[in-house]
């Protein structure tokens, strides 16, 4: 369907250009291939003499829990390995990492993996130090009590919660995704390592490349946007635009590795300043209800609502200044993007019922990230972005 192309002339909402910012940068940014060797240096650092390794099966079996393993007892730091981390950690994955915890008697935390490591350390630091349950922590800073010291060291450009203060974990009930903040629980130090990302499989590679893409296309026009958040979203936008498809086509390239690592990182800086939008609260029903996986759900979903986005004159401004386009010309640009990385583009295809959209747009709405999108966005519009999410044939 052709829209008609947005107005970008008209001048902006007054004091949307220089909006007031507090930004108070609260992780260590080491960079560089091989600086994984540095963890055991690291941790002596930020006083950690005894730690819990948070990882996976998979990231164990590609070497990376040794290499990081090996520098720590270079360090004489004790390590404990949890290896038991999911996909989309719900609470009760966070308890036997809480149990882990305990029995091991840790001065501090290693999030090594996805985002998903990342997060399960995050949450089991609230419980450990804080006591109750997830879902007390639900919100922003919930937690009383000083945290254990956190290092992350990601294994996939995606998420970006290595630069984060929230943990995402599920209700294991409701299904739904709970952010979890507190300027504490960010970790101290973040290892940007992308020889540890070489790794990744080709499905996980594009699936968290489009998750870190949509955190700078959607960062650059919430709500909340100031010109801080503005400088990473650009700059992560710029990192992994150019980088995604050298690394769909070249997977060896440690240059477009390097390139998507830090433009992930950046992107979840811009997300600590101002969250999310629409693709992002349509995304988290699709993946409660029909098991999709976040990056998948939200390819679905961006190029749909970018072009939503586009008929608001600010973020219409913002999109043109990534890359001179229009929002209609980069959610093209994005769909051929999508289609190189051989991504699911339509929800019909994905098993997704046509008679679910309006139980789908009801919850979307209801999203925390659904309120800091840039048009105001309801449970009607959620049901015509789902309606064309799902027509779509190619
Ligand atoms: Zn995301």
């Amino acid at each position: 369907m052709k829209r008609r192309p947005a107005n970008v002339t008209d001048a902006p909402p007054a004091g949307a250009v220089f909006a007031p910012f507090d930004h108070q940068p609260r992780t260590r940014l080491v960079f560089g291939p091989g600086q994984a060797e540095r963890a055991g240096d690291l941790a002596r650092q930020i006083g950690v003499k005894k730690v819990l390794l948070v990882t996976d099966a998979g990231v164990v079996a590609a070497g990376h829990a040794e290499r990081v393993g090996r520098s720590l007892r270079a360090a004489r730091v004790k390590i404990v390995v949890f290896d038991k981390v999911r996909e989309n950690p719900t609470a009760r994955d966070v308890a036997a990492c809480l149990k882990a915890a305990r029995a091991a008697g840790i001065d501090g935390f290693i999030g090594l993996g996805g985002g998903s490591s990342l997060d399960t350390a995050k949450g089991c630091n609230f419980l450990l130090t804080n006591g109750g349950r997830m879902q007390d922590y639900r919100g922003v800073g919930k937690a009383t009590r000083p945290m254990l010291p956190l290092m992350a060291i990601p294994t996939t450009a995606g998420t970006g919660s290595e630069c984060q203060s929230f943990a995402l974990i599920a209700d294991e009930t409701t299904h739904q995704k709970m952010a979890c903040g507190d300027p504490k629980a960010a970790a101290r130090v973040a290892i940007l390592d992308p020889l540890l990302t070489l790794s990744q499989p080709p499905r996980v590679a594009a699936c968290a490349g489009v998750d870190a893409l949509s955190h700078a296309l959607e960062t650059a026009v919430t709500k909340p946007r100031n010109p801080v958040s503005l400088a990473y979203s650009r700059e992560a936008f710029r990192l992994c635009w150019s980088n995604m498809p050298h690394v769909l086509q070249r997977p060896d390239d440690l240059d477009a590795r390097a390139g998507m690592l830090l433009g992930a990182a950046l992107a979840g800086l811009a997300i600590e300043n101002s969250m999310l939008g629409a693709a992002h609260a349509a995304a988290n029903p699709l993946s409660a209800h029909f098991n999709l996986v976040h990056g998948q759900a939200i390819g679905l979903m961006l190029p749909h609502v970018l072009r939503f986005n586009g008929r608001n004159p600010a973020a219409a401004r913002l999109y043109a200044s990534l890359d001179s386009s229009n929002a209609d010309q980069l959610a093209d640009q994005l769909e051929s993007l999508l289609d190189l990385a051989g991504m699911p583009r339509s929800l019909s295809q994905c098993g997704v019922k046509q008679s679910s959209i309006p139980m789908l747009a009801r919850e979307a709405a209801q999203q925390w990230t659904a309120s800091f999108n840039p048009r105001p966005v309801a449970a009607t519009d959620f049901e015509r972005l789902f309606q064309a999410a799902w027509e779509i044939t190619k």
